[in-house]
C-alpha cells in the first residue's frame, strides 16, 4: 500500500527534545518500512508558519481524492494530526469509503473502514485527550495565574503595606508589614474625610511617617484593592486569603469620592450571576443575560440586541434543574471505567517509553559535559590550559547543562500533566453528577463548561450539547456531533 507521511511541529514542541519534523520523519518512515508500505508522500507542518498550514493540509486531502487505490496516512500521534484541523471530518469521510486508512505510531492504532466500535472510541477519546493537552501546555502559565486568583493568592508581588514573607512549610505567603500597613490605613482614612486631597494625604505622610509618598504612588494605593482583600487581574476583582488592612466599605467609600459619586462599583468576577454568559436564546442567538427580581430572585432571560424576541424570563434555580438533568444522564459504569483506564495505560505507556528514551540521551548529554569539566579541571591544574580559558569554558559547559536540566523538567512535566488530565477527566465524568449537585457557583460553571457544548434556551427549555468524551457514556438522545468542534472552548 501507498503511505503518505505527515509530521509536524507545534511552537511549544520547540522546547522538547525529540520533536522536531526530522525526527518525526525518520519514525515514521521506519515504521512504513517495517509494515512494507511504499512512502508515496512526506508533509510537514510547521505551526510557528501559520499562515500556509491549511492550504497544505488541503493538498493532503486533495491527493487522498486523487488516488483511487487505498492509502494509507502515518502519522506520530493522534495530536499531530488533529490539534486544529476542522478537516479532521474529511478524512473520516474517506476512511467510511474505505479510500483511507490512518495509522497513529505511538498509540499503536490504526483505524480504516472495518475499525469495530472501541477502535473508534479510541480514536475519539485520543482526540478528545489530544485538544485538553494542547490547550493545557499553551494555557499554562495563564493558568497558574488563574488557579492563583482563584484560590486566593497574589500572583505577583506583595502591594507596598505589605510583605512577602514564607510559612513555615516554606509556601509563599504575604502579611502586612508592621510599619506600612499602618500608613495604608492613614492614608485611606484621611482620604475618606474628603477632607484632604491627594496632594495634602502625600504631604501629611512626610510629615506624620518621614515617608516620600508622592501623589501618583497616593493615587496608585487608593485605587488597589488588595488592602481590603481583593485581587485585581485584568479589571477583574478575585477575593484572596491575606489579612486584609482596610474595610471593603472604606475602600469603596474611597472610590465614590475619587470618582465623585457617579461612576458604578466594581463588577466581581462572576461571583452572583451563576449561568452569566453561558447561556444563548437558541431563537434569536442572542446572550443570555441575568436579572434580580424583587431583591432576591434571579431571573435569565434574552437580550434581545437584533430584534423583540418574546422569549419567558427563567428562574435561575429552573436552570441549574435543567443542567443537572443533563448532568445526570452521564454515568459510567465500574466495567467501562476499568477498560478506558488501560486504553489510557496503553496509549500512556507509548509516551512513557519515549520519555524514557530522550530522557536518558539527554542525561547522557549532560554527563558528557561534567566529564569534559572534570578533565578540564585536572588540566588547568597541570598547567596545560590557563585559568581564563577554563574559566571561559566552564561557564561555556555549565549553560549547556542547565538547559538539559531545563529540557528535562519540561519534559517531565507535560508528561505528567497529559496523565492527570485523562486520569482527571475520567473520574470526572465518572462522579460529575454529584460533583454538580455539591459544589460551588465557581466549580458549577468549570463542570458545565467542560461537559456541555452550546447551551441554549429555547423558551423554557434548556438544550445543551454532551461533549466527547462524556457523550459516550450519556445515557438517552443528545446532539451528538461526530468529532470535537473546532471553536469549542474545551
Ligand atoms: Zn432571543
Amino acid at each position: 500500500m501507498k503511505a503518505i507521511i505527515l509530521a509536524r511541529v507545534s511552537t511549544e514542541d520547540q522546547m522538547t527534545e525529540g520533536h522536531s519534523i526530522p525526527a518525526q520523519l525518520e519514525r515514521a518512515r521506519e515504521y512504513v518500512r517495517r509494515k512494507g508500505f511504499e512512502i508515496k508522500s512526506e508533509h510537514q507542518f510547521d505551526e510557528s508558519s501559520i499562515k500556509d498550514q491549511r492550504t497544505k493540509f488541503e493538498l493532503v486531502i486533495d491527493e487522498i481524492k486523487q488516488t483511487t487505490e487505498r492509502i494509507a496516512l502515518i502519522v506520530e500521534t493522534v495530536d499531530r494530526l488533529q490539534r486544529s484541523f476542522k478537516e479532521s471530518v474529511l478524512l473520516d469521510t474517506f476512511r467510511k469509503q474505505g479510500k483511507l486508512e490512518i495509522h497513529f505510531i505511538r498509540e499503536n492504532l490504526i483505524i480504516h473502514q472495518d475499525s469495530n466500535s472501541s477502535e473508534i472510541q479510541r480514536w475519539d477519546l485520543a482526540v478528545f485527550m489530544a485538544k485538553s493537552y494542547v490547550l493545557q501546555i499553551s494555557d499554562n502559565v495563564k493558568r497558574s495565574i488563574e488557579h492563583k486568583l482563584k484560590n486566593g493568592e497574589r500572583p505577583g508581588k506583595a502591594p507596598i503595606g505589605y510583605v512577602n514573607t514564607r510559612t513555615e512549610d516554606d509556601k509563599c505567603w504575604i502579611e502586612p508589614h508592621p510599619f506600612k500597613s499602618k500608613v495604608i490605613q492613614r492614608i485611606f482614612e484621611w482620604y475618606a474625610t474628603e477632607a484632604f486631597s491627594m496632594d495634602q494625604v502625600s504631604q501629611k505622610v512626610k510629615e506624620d511617617f518621614n515617608l516620600a509618598l508622592p501623589k501618583g504612588r497616593i493615587d496608585f494605593i487608593l485605587k488597589e484593592p488588595f488592602y481590603c482583600g481583593l485581587n485585581r487581574h485584568k479589571g477583574m476583582l478575585y477575593p484572596h486569603r491575606y489579612q486584609t488592612i482596610i474595610s471593603k466599605d472604606l475602600f469603596d467609600k474611597v472610590q465614590a469620592i475619587k470618582a465623585g459619586f457617579h461612576k458604578k462599583p466594581f463588577k466581581y468576577a462572576g461571583l452572583p450571576y451563576l449561568y452569566r454568559g453561558l447561556i444563548r436564546c437558541e431563537k434569536c442567538g442572542c446572550a443570555y443575560t441575568p436579572e434580580r427580581k424583587k431583591g432576591k430572585y434571579i431571573y435569565y432571560h434574552c437580550t434581545e440586541y437584533h430584534a423583540k424576541c418574546d422569549t419567558k424570563w427563567l428562574r435561575e434555580e429552573e436552570i441549574t434543574k435543567q443542567f443537572s438533568d443533563y448532568i445526570d444522564k452521564i454515568h459510567i459504569p465500574d466495567k467501562i471505567v476499568k477498560s478506558i483506564s488501560n486504553i489510557l495505560k496503553k496509549s500512556h505507556q507509548g509516551k512513557v517509553d519515549y520519555y524514557n528514551d530522550v530522557s536518558t540521551e539527554l542525561k547522557g548529554q549532560y554527563d558528557v559535559l561534567q566529564k569534559r569539566i572534570e578533565k578540564m579541571y585536572e588540566d588547568k591544574l597541570d598547567g596545560s590550559i590557563t585559568e581564563s580559558f577554563y574559566n571561559k569554558k566552564l561557564i561555556e559547559y555549565r549553560s549547556e547543562q542547565s538547559n538539559i536540566n531545563t529540557k528535562l523538567k519540561n519534559l517531565q512535566e507535560t508528561d505528567s500533566n497529559y496523565y492527570t488530565t485523562a486520569i482527571y477527566l475520567l473520574n470526572l465524568a465518572n462522579k460529575a453528577p454529584a460533583i454538580f449537585k455539591r459544589s460551588e457557583p465557581d466549580i458549577k460553571r468549570q463542570l458545565i463548561k467542560i461537559i456541555l457544548q452550546n447551551p441554549t434556551v429555547n423558551d423554557v427549555t434548556l438544550n445543551a450539547t454532551i461533549r466527547k468524551p462524556f457523550s459516550l457514556w450519556a445515557k438517552g438522545p443528545s446532539r451528538h456531533n461526530w468529532l470535537p468542534r473546532e471553536d469549542s472552548n474545551l
